[in-house]
């Protein structure tokens, strides 16, 4: 695959993560090759197992190496790269303010510097996510929306955002950012809240613990499901212009309801077992904002159609065969 300049090849960063395995799958669906990128060599049984009869390859990249980008860029000459790696858990970000910045920030300007040289066909599309917005916002958001973040992932996302449009307006580069509100699965580490939720309700259901300590419920957030929100990724670098987009469902719920939901699927009455911990709380936590969707219907044809019961629903189902891919 390597020197050949092809216009269907993909380079994905952040191939090991949850959304690097749903978007490499649905690229190599759809006919591309795909190039992954993972800071290591370690063996990844997922991923091998999805490269099986597939137009994939793993490449070892430290995007924070600027020579290293190019020599990957110069390498494969993808047509498009979906930046998707990165530090992705607010929690950590505030044990690691600095790693997280560069980990988002540096490596999305590296991948910009390194595309000036590349063909202009090239497209980029960055994850950017709705922790740009902040928290408690009354009003709807659109990509419009003045930034103001909470937390240092949300600032590290936001200067991401501010430098993709920069790039695009001095350079003229084609690169978006896709503004993503959360989005699950099985495949969801067990740090995020979604998944340990999950993983205790089943496992009270089978009696191995009683008890689930959680921190504070009444937060809004809005849940989709991650191999709907890969699908719009691909469409965004498939317009004739680049633009951003918000990628949400448009439908809030409290953590409480997430909870209620998944307890309930397990046929457990959630209150009788959920510890609420203070301990748990995080700094300036509160409501993600209500997403405006209406660009992504219309330009890209993307709706998000399974919400949060469904998203639930899924990953208990999941958790319940051991279904982890
Ligand atoms: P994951 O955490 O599952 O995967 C991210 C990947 O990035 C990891 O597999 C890892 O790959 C790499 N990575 C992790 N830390 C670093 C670091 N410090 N420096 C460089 N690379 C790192 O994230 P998701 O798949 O869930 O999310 C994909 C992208 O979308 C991320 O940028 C995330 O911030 C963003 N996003 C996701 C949302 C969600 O709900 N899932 C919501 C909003 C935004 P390796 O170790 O192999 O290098």
């Amino acid at each position: 695959m390597a020197n050949s300049s092809c216009s269907q090849l993909a380079l994905v960063t952040g191939i090991t993560g949850q959304d690097g395995y749903y978007l490499a799958s649905h690229l190599a669906n759809l006919g591309y090759q795909v190039v992954g990128t993972s800071r290591s060599n370690d063996s990844n049984p997922r991923l091998e197992k999805l490269i099986e009869g597939k137009s994939l390859v793993l490449e070892k990249l430290d995007l924070l190496d600027v020579n290293a980008v190019q020599r990957v860029l110069n390498k494969y000459k993808p047509r498009t790269i979906f930046h998707l790696a990165g530090q992705s858990s607010v929690g950590m970000s505030f044990e690691d303010p600095e790693g997280t910045f560069s980990s988002i920030v540096t490596t999305t300007r590296n991948l910009l510097d390194a595309s000036l040289q590349q063909s202009s066909g090239l497209r980029i599309f960055i994850a950017g996510s709705s922790e740009i917005f902040g928290i408690n916002q009354k009003e709807t958001v659109t990509c419009s929306t003045p930034t103001n973040p909470q937390n240092p992932y949300g600032t590290a996302k936001a200067d991401a955002f501010h430098l993709v449009r920069e790039s695009r307006k001095i350079h003229g580069i084609y690169a978006c950012t896709g503004v993503l509100f959360s989005h699950e699965s099985p495949l969801r580490p067990q740090h995020f809240v979604s998944q340990k939720i999950i993983r205790g309700a089943c496992a009270i259901a089978k009696g191995k613990q009683d008890k689930l300590h959680l921190g504070n419920l009444s937060t809004k957030r809005d849940w989709g499901w991650a191999p709907e929100y890969v699908k719009a990724m691909e469409k965004m670098l498939t317009l004739e212009e680049p633009r951003d987009f918000i990628l949400a469902t448009g439908k809030l719920n409290r953590l409480e309801a997430f909870v209620a939901q998944a307890f309930a699927v397990v046929g457990l009455d959630w209150q009788k077992h959920v510890v609420i911990d203070e301990q748990l709380f995080r700094p300036n936590d509160g409501s993600h904002p209500l997403a405006d969707t209406k660009d992504a219907t219309q330009y890209l044809g993307w709706t998000a159609t399974t919400t949060m019961t469904g998203v639930v629903k899924n990953m208990v189902d999941a958790c319940q065969s051991h279904v982890h891919h």
